[in-house]
């Protein structure tokens, strides 16, 4: 009963849907869709959530592969828990999900918490290094919220700096906010990562983000998260 809905990603240069966010939903045969602020933090404090992120990855890779096989270049990003992983092993189960699912790991992008990525555990480092040498992109997902150093940000080879939509909505009002913005792009590009704005409501805000150098904008405004099949249409 759980189902990927995709959120387009778009590149600000080109104005087309470069990836697409999988986001977990329910389909509850009684309740109707279910967003996943209702089931995540169970998942994990039951020790189920690798259950729900193996599943997500199967299903989107196979999407994702559908994609590419129409001629269409886009990426798919995953959210990745890192609570249940403890055995640095996933690392082979994640790699042969998607490549049973015949996708490259470069149209695959794991987004981590910033809260979770700044982990001390030698593991979760160790298995966060080990995706990244296969090929996966690794994203630093509500960039912003966690407590991480800037040296602690180049620990992990990040693809990927998310800035987190609570910065992103108000910076075209509130001055302070547009700076946290500006200087969080500026350091994803310092640092040579791809840096993407989430929670793009209206065209003021997209287009400020354009004007700070942003890569890749996400939001309501193009659309919010939808079935694979409404995706399709977009893209
Ligand atoms: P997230 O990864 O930060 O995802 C972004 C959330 O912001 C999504 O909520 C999305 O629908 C919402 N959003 C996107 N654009 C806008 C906008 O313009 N305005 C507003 N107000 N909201 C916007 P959603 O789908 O409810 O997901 C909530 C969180 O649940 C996600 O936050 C993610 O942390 C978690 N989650 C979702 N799917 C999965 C999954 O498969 N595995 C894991 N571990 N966590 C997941
Ligand atoms: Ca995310
Ligand atoms: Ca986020």
């Amino acid at each position: 009963q759980f189902e990927p809905f995709y959120q387009p990603k778009v590149d600000f240069n080109t104005g087309t849907i470069c990836g697409a966010e999988a986001l977990a939903r329910w389909r509850h045969p009684v309740s109707g869709v279910i967003p996943p602020g209702a089931f995540i933090s169970e998942l994990e404090a039951s020790g189920n959530i690798d259950v729900l992120t193996l599943d997500m990855l199967n299903k989107a890779t196979r999407d994702c592969k559908k994609w590419i096989d129409q001629g269409l270049n886009v990426t798919v990003s995953i959210n990745l828990s890192l609570a249940g992983l403890t055995d640095p092993y996933v690392v082979n189960t994640i790699s042969a999900i998607v490549e049973n699912n015949g996708l490259d790991t470069r149209y695959v992008t794991l987004e981590i918490t910033e809260t979770a990525a700044m982990t001390e555990s030698a593991t979760a480092l160790e298995i966060l290094a080990r995706l990244r040498m296969r090929g996966f992109g690794l994203s630093v997902d509500d960039y912003g919220t966690g407590f991480s150093s800037l040296s602690q940000l180049t620990r992990v080879a990040f693809s990927e700096l998310k800035i987190d939509q609570s910065f992103v909505r108000g910076s075209t009002t509130d001055p302070s906010l547009k700076t946290i913005v500006q200087s969080s792009i500026d350091m994803a590009k310092g640092l040579g990562l791809t840096s993407v704005a989430e929670g793009i409501e209206d065209q003021n805000e997209w287009d400020l983000l354009k004007e700070l150098g942003c890569n890749i904008g996400q939001g309501y405004l193009i659309s919010k998260p939808v079935p694979v099949n409404e995706l399709i249409k977009l893209l």
